[in-house]
């Protein structure tokens, strides 16, 4: 705020400078003295808004590429995908998905809902965003209190550290589903079929803040006004988690889709990462359901940012309707 409050006197001083000049009769040849429009890169790395008396901040970690989407996806013939992709405007060769970290100060908590990929070099450039917008804000990552993982993949853990190794969140309380946790820090997984390639950095991260986890469970208030939901089948212990302030309810929902047009059209269709793909379309269904009757807003962890919106019926499945920058819902 300072930073924009600076700028705008700026902008505002060489205001009244041009004005004398022009005022005194001094006059330069604009095409030599005018300053070239040189426009920052990059794109918008935080969005706030309000929830009852929760302060909400929704930061980016940066897109994350997945390729060719009929090699990530089953359930759906290549063909309608590809289509429906072609329809919404999306290229249907190159599937990218947003990160959306959510952090909210309640109370006098702080807390952190889920980290990104960190920056491994696993990822490309792109993504590993999140500790550099925090940074930019102010925040130190020491002043986290908590964080909150939806489940414990590289690309919502691997945050925790940074890639020397050091605690992003020091003092952060890290709180993860027990079957998350359980799955997650057996060795004997790192040679999952699935996941194998990923899983001893995942595990690496967790024992790096075992003496710092708290466990929790299908319904527990992970912290005031935040409940757990179980939503199974993407990993073993993924879960989203519904807010609750005043009458003002938000559900948190991870992965519970990854793509806000192909898993919301054909809520039927599987991730290829999916520990239990028949399990997660489950969850998923239940939770739709959820959402849609209750007219309720979701932010979706890999939804175009900043993945805050809602669920209306849409032939046999639904379409999302992005809040955008919108923050009265
Ligand atoms: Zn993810």
């Amino acid at each position: 705020m300072n930073t924009e409050i600076g700028r705008r006197q700026m902008l505002k001083g060489l205001a009244t400078i041009a004005a004398a000049a022009t005022a005194t009769g001094a006059t330069t040849a604009r095409a030599q003295t005018a300053p070239s429009a040189t426009l920052p890169a990059g794109n918008p790395g935080w969005h706030g808004f309000r929830m009852g008396d929760i302060d909400a901040l929704v930061l980016s970690d940066g897109p994350l590429a997945q390729g060719d989407p009929t090699k990530v996806l089953q359930g759906q013939p290549e063909d309608v995908i590809r289509e429906t992709l072609r329809n919404n405007h999306l290229d249907d060769q190159n599937m990218t998905l947003d990160q959306n970290v959510l952090l909210i100060r309640s109370g006098d908590r702080l807390a952190l809902f889920d980290t990104g990929t960190g920056g491994a070099p696993a990822f490309g450039d792109d993504p590993g965003k999140l500790m550099s917008n925090l940074a930019q804000l102010g925040i130190d990552g020491a002043s986290v209190t908590d964080v909150v993982l939806t489940h414990a993949h590289p690309d919502h853990v691997w945050g925790l550290s940074s890639e020397d190794g050091t605690a992003n969140f020091p003092n952060a309380q890290v709180h993860l589903h027990e079957a998350e946790h359980g799955f997650f820090t057996d060795p004997q997984n790192d040679s999952h079929p699935l996941l194998g390639p990923f899983m001893p950095t995942c595990r690496t991260e967790l024992e790096a803040v075992a003496d710092r986890i708290t466990i929790f469970r299908d319904g527990d208030e992970v912290l005031p006004g935040v409940h757990a939901i179980a939503a199974f089948g993407h990993t073993p212990g993924h879960s989203c988690f519904r807010l609750t302030s005043g009458d003002k309810s938000l559900l948190l929902a991870g992965d519970l889709a990854h793509h806000h047009v192909l898993f919301t059209r054909y809520p039927g269709i599987k991730f290829g990462f999916d520990t239990d793909p028949d399990q997660m379309v489950q969850s998923r269904t239940k939770l739709f359901e959820m959402l849609e009757a209750e007219r309720m807003a979701f932010l979706a962890y890999h939804f175009p940012f900043p993945g805050v919106g809602h669920l209306d019926r849409f032939g046999d499945g639904y379409q999302w309707v992005a809040a955008g920058l919108d923050n009265t819902f």
